[in-house]
């Protein structure tokens, strides 16, 4: 049993939620380091949203409510801490969900699509090789994409992406993409066009919120405001609040 008075209750607390979705078969063994990799960075910024951060959650709010196909794609990471929230958004927005793996097995992408099965979604896509096709400018493990999902998306969200794939995603084959990533220098952080800097935990249900926050106002107003985020100086702010903690 966790103790709720530890100082780092909360964050023992996903450590557990990780290491069941590992024995669930919904983890990769690299999924674990990945988180704690994850975890440094949280104690950097101070395990918070930072408001930097929760102005960049408002802009990509934004770029949800403006683009025309937008889909989640989630991994075993995202899928181990925040299923619930996932299928919230993905039914507040009417949007698919695509199980993206990195290590993809039948095995791994079978027990995460029963989660969110289990939590009443049906436009799950990624379930079934015959729905995925290679896309040219992406190599590796990863280069297949779901044909109704992120090879028809205009908006990509990909919480916890690798690097490699985030760039080719957004730079060569030109969609905008959101990504969560703790590390305001991993190249997914880089590379994306709007880089949410906080932890997924925190992240979906604050992004909830302001989805429902700017639900009503007119797609010129949106535009403007994204229009006005520079991602550059939303990396910069990000980096500057660690280095503030340092001091
Ligand atoms: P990149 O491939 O983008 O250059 P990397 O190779 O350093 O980055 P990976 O191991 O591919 O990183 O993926 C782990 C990334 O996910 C890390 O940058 C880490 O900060 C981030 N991460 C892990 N857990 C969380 C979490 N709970 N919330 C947000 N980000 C997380
Ligand atoms: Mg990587």
């Amino acid at each position: 049993m966790l103790n709720k008075d530890h100082p780092r209750y909360k964050s023992l607390l996903y450590r557990e939620k990780i290491v069941k979705a590992h024995d669930a078969g919904i983890l990769a063994d690299s999924g674990m380091i990945a988180h704690g990799r994850g975890e440094t960075f949280d104690y950097l910024i101070g395990e918070k949203t930072t408001p930097n951060a929760k102005n960049t959650i408002d802009i990509a709010a934004c770029y949800f409510l403006v683009a025309e196909n937008p889909v989640i794609s989630v991994n075993g990471n995202t899928t181990a801490l925040v299923a619930d929230e996932i299928a919230e958004l993905s039914k507040l927005l009417n949007i698919p969900i695509e199980i993206n793996l990195y290590y993809r097995t039948d095995e791994r992408v079978l027990n995460i699509s029963r989660v969110y099965e289990d939590l009443g979604i049906t436009n799950l896509l990624g379930t079934n090789d015959d729905e995925f096709i290679d896309t040219p400018d992406l190599n590796g493990p990863r280069s297949p994409v779901s044909i109704d999902g992120i090879n028809k998306a205009d908006l990509i969200f990909i919480p916890l992406e690798d690097g490699d794939r985030a760039e080719k995603l957004t730079i060569n084959n030109n969609k905008n993409t959101i990504c969560v990533d703790l590390n305001p220098l991993s190249r997914t952080a880089q590379t994306s066009t709007v880089s949410i800097v906080d932890n997924i935990v925190r992240v979906i249900p604050e992004l909830i919120d302001s989805i429902k926050k700017h639900q009503n106002m007119s797609k010129d107003e949106l535009n403007d405001k994204i229009k006005s985020f520079s991602n550059e100086e939303n990396l910069s702010n990000s980096i500057n609040d660690i280095i503030k903690r340092f001091k």
